[in-house]
This record gives structure tokens, C-alpha cells and sequence, in this order.
């Protein structure tokens, strides 16, 4: 692969979001026209180390095409790297979690492959930025370019996606790595307030928090019948997928679903099933294993069903740890007894075509009765937002930004400890049992989203944000 690569930038107009926010977008409409003065003639580059799979690469393709629907030149590209340097950035994501990761440490050899690695991207990237430009660059995998990236005369921005709510040595320890990179950065975007690092300026801090686009694939209307097709089309279920099972595109054509999924199951989903489901990578922090044992411990009553969905694993690049979470999640599937073997399905969702893919996660999570995101550390959770926009009950962990989504028993149901399995099974069974709280939590969910979870939203932080950067730099 490439040092590094652009990728095409779709253009959408954020006008849509008046539909959603009636005279609530005028406020914004401003906004937008007062960014699109500041910054017409600069190019807004956002940098990370994945197209496909995973929050950020789900945020930016959304948030980019609102930027340049708004006539600004928003520009996204993707670093490469060998497989040892995405062991290395794997490793540094867990421990900012506080997690060990692959026990693996942080010494001299992984600082000589981070940097071998960056050194290319690095020099590809300043040859085309230019001294009036902004550069974002995200998370641990870029971190180790801005330093060569000043000479520029950008403004360089480092967005933290991952933090955990109260640091432990393992994250100090990766701060450590990392820091010395950081610290020339302009400024610093973390979620919440709980992820600024301790010891980094303040002054330079900001915090903004993600947003998901409802628009696109993943989250536009998608009536019973299409959430049909598309589940038959998948194999999920053995319905006869017939000819529907379309989504809009972000460039306004239509799509069509017809790939099938890699799915274990024994029997297909049963039309008659209370489906629980979690949508997530393969990824030891998000518990997928937990999920299973924890759900098959409250099986009891009704016909609960569950399904783990996430996306093949040979296809997300910076994520090299996937093939062995499922694995693991396979191993265990194979060792329940029949009766309980039946209720599981795990599916792996094509990511040939990224918005078929997110027309797969739209219709499963349509489907579900009771959404679950049971991750160990988290660092905003999109997919709690994804399922709250659309009306479902979800029980996740009190961890990161999933407790500034859900309002414990109001939007949702948070699990304190996410490591007691014995309640989570008690909370999902408590929102299979009762109905009207499942309606309840579903319709505050949806207006907790759209009060402050837009993508209109996201984008005036960010205008708000580089205004304020470009008045500290002085004109250029
Ligand atoms: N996702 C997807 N296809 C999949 C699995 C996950 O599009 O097969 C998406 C999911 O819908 C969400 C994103 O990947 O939009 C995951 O973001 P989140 O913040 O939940 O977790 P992260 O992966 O960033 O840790």
C-alpha cells in the first residue's frame, strides 16, 4: 500500500438537515455562511490510517461531504503502513484505553517502525499543504507526522478519538510514547473533557464531540419491507429477498444490496425472534465474547435471538487484531449446547461497497428489538447513537462518550460495571419483558440524538473552532 493515498470526497447540502430541524437550521445556515467567508481559498485536510471500517472513517466521509457542500475544499487521505506498524498503533489505542492489548510494550524498536513508517506520509503530505491550509490529523497512527508538517505553515490539529474516563498507567504510559509527538501540534480535539491528557495545554484543547450523519446509508428511513429484503438478501434470514433492498447513495443515486454476508448460524433468524443485537469491529475492547455468554445466561422466555454483526475481518486495514477476536467469538459458539447454539448469529458484513455495507448495519439494527454495545472502554460509540436515532432501547456501557449519549433508565439503560455479566443479561431481559419502557426509552432516545448529536451540529464546532485557531495564527 501507498505511503499515502487521497480519497474521493463526495459533496453533500447540509440544507437537507432543514427537514430534520425545521427553523432550528437558520442559526446554523449563518454559521455556515460565515465559515465558508473565512475559509474559501484554504484547503481543510483531515488524515488517518483507514478508508473503511470503524467510527472515524464513518465520521469523516459524512462530515467532509457536508464541508465541501458548503463550498469549502475539504480533502481526506489515508496513510499505509506494514502490518508490525498497525501492531504498534493497535497497541498504543489499547492502552489510551487503559487496556494491555497484546501485553506488548512501548520501547525504542516500536518508536524506529512508527516513525519509519510515518517518515514517507509525512513528506508526502507537506508536499502538497500549503501555508493558508488546516490539517487534521487523527489518532495515534498520524500522531508521529506533525512535526514534520510545521514547516508547512499550517495549522496543524491533533484529534484524539480514544480516551477512558480515569487514566491508569497503561494510558500514561502510551501518553508518554506519543507526547513528544503531540506537543508542536496548534491544537488538540478530544470527545469529552475527561479525555484531555493530564499535562497537555489546555489553552490548545478543544472538545467536540462526534456526531452521526442521519442521511447516509446506515441511518436513512428504511420501511419493514426493505429491512426484509435486505436480511433475506444477507442470508440473515430466509426469507426470499425479492427486488427491493435499496438505499440512496451519498451522491443522491440509488444503491442496491446484493451481496450475501459470511453468517454462522445454525438456523436462520426466525421471523417471530426478539433480536438482540451489537454492531461492532472485532475488537477484544468491545466484548463480544461477553455479549454471547452474558445473553445466554438470561435465555429464558419469549424467543430471544442475538446477533453479532461486524465487518470482514481481511478488510479493515489498521485493525490487525480482528481475525483473532472472531475467532475466539467462533470458538465459543461452537462450545454452547444446541438449544442455545440456535438463538446465536454471527455475521460479517461485506465492505466491497462501504454504503451496502452501511445499508446492512441500517437494516440489522432496524430489526433488532433491544441494541447493545457492551464495549470495556469506549470513545464516543457511534453505533449507541446509530441505534438511538432509530428508536431503539439500548443497554451499554457507562464508559466514554456512551455516557454522554444515554441518560441512565430516560434514553437507554447504561451498565456501571460492563464487566458484570449478570447485569447486563438483566437489562436486556428486562427490556425484552416490557414493551412500552422498550417504546419509551426508544422515542427519548431519537430526540436525544437530534438535539445534540447532528451532523449540523459537528460541523459549526469545528467552523467555531478554526476560527478561533486562525484569529491566534494571525492572517496568512
Ligand atoms: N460499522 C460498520 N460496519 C460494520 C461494523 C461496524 O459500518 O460491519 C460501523 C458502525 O455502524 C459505526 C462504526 O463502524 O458507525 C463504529 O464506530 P464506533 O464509534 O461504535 O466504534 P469504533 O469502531 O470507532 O471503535
Amino acid at each position: 500500500m501507498a505511503a499515502f493515498e487521497e480519497i474521493h470526497v463526495g459533496s453533500m447540502d447540509p440544507e437537507r438537515f432543514r427537514s430534520v430541524l425545521g427553523e432550528r437550521f437558520d442559526e446554523i445556515e449563518l454559521g455556515m455562511e460565515d465559515g465558508r467567508r473565512l475559509f474559501q481559498g484554504r484547503s481543510i485536510w483531515h488524515i488517518n490510517s483507514t478508508a473503511r471500517g470503524g467510527g472515524v472513517a464513518e465520521l469523516l466521509q459524512s462530515l467532509l461531504a457536508y464541508v465541501r457542500g458548503i463550498g469549502l475544499d475539504a480533502r481526506w487521505g489515508v496513510i499505509g503502513g506494514e502490518p508490525e506498524f498497525f501492531e504498534v498503533t493497535k497497541r498504543i489505542h489499547n492502552m489510551l484505553h487503559g487496556n494491555p492489548g497484546d501485553g506488548g510494550g512501548l520501547g525504542e524498536a516500536e518508536r524506529e517502525i512508527y516513525e519509519r513508517t510515518l517518515a514517507p506520509a509525512a513528506e508526502a503530505v507537506a508536499e502538497i499543504v500549503s501555508g493558508r491550509d488546516i490539517v487534521f490529523l487523527h489518532d495515534p497512527q498520524t500522531a508521529g507526522m506533525i512535526e514534520a508538517l510545521l514547516p508547512t505553515g499550517a495549522v496543524i490539529v491533533w484529534r484524539c478519538h480514544v480516551g477512558l474516563d480515569h487514566a491508569n498507567s497503561l494510558a500514561r504510559a502510551a501518553w508518554d510514547f506519543l507526547r513528544p509527538y503531540i506537543e508542536r501540534a496548534d491544537a488538540y480535539v478530544f470527545s469529552r473533557p475527561d479525555f484531555i491528557w493530564e499535562g497537555i495545554d489546555r489553552e490548545r484543547a478543544f472538545i467536540i464531540a462526534p456526531s452521526i450523519d442521519v442521511f447516509s446509508a446506515k441511518n436513512q428511513e428504511l420501511g419493514p419491507e426493505g429491512v426484509t429484503t435486505i436480511l433475506g438478501r444477507i442470508g440473515l434470514t430466509a426469507c426470499d429477498p425479492g427486488d427491493d433492498g435499496e438505499f440512496i447513495r451519498h451522491d443522491g443515486s440509488i444503491g442496491r444490496v446484493v451481496r450475501r454476508a459470511d453468517i454462522y448460524q445454525d438456523v436462520p433468524l426466525p421471523d417471530d425472534a426478539e433480536v438482540v443485537t451489537q454492531v461492532s469491529r472485532w475488537d477484544r475492547l468491545k466484548d463480544p465474547l461477553g455479549v454471547l455468554t452474558g445473553f445466554v445466561r438470561q435465555l429464558d422466555g419469549g424467543n430471544p435471538h442475538l446477533v453479532l454483526a461486524g465487518p470482514a475481518t481481511a478488510a479493515v486495514a489498521d485493525d490487525p487484531e480482528g481475525g483473532a477476536i472472531l475467532e475466539a467469538v467462533l470458538d465459543q459458539r461452537d462450545r454452547l449446547q444446541p438449544d442455545e447454539r440456535s438463538r446465536i448469529h454471527i455475521v460479517c458484513l461485506p465492505m466491497d461497497d462501504i454504503e451496502e455495507n452501511a445499508a446492512m448495519v441500517n437494516a440489522i439494527q432496524r430489526r433488532s428489538d433491544v441494541i447493545v454495545q457492551k464495549s470495556l472502554a469506549e470513545g464516543f460509540g457511534l453505533t449507541v447513537g446509530e441505534a438511538m436515532w432509530k428508536g431503539k432501547p439500548v443497554v451499554a456501557s457507562a464508559r466514554g462518550g456512551i455516557q454522554d449519549q444515554i441518560t441512565d433508565g430516560v434514553t437507554g439503560i447504561l451498565l456501571p460495571d460492563p464487566s458484570n455479566l449478570d447485569e447486563f443479561g438483566a437489562a436486556v431481559r428486562r427490556l425484552l419483558d416490557d414493551e412500552p419502557l422498550r417504546i419509551r426509552m426508544g422515542i427519548a432516545a431519537r430526540q436525544r440524538i437530534e438535539e445534540s448529536y447532528l451532523g449540523t451540529r459537528h460541523l459549526l464546532n469545528y467552523l467555531q473552532m478554526l476560527r478561533a485557531l486562525l484569529e491566534r495564527h494571525g492572517p496568512s
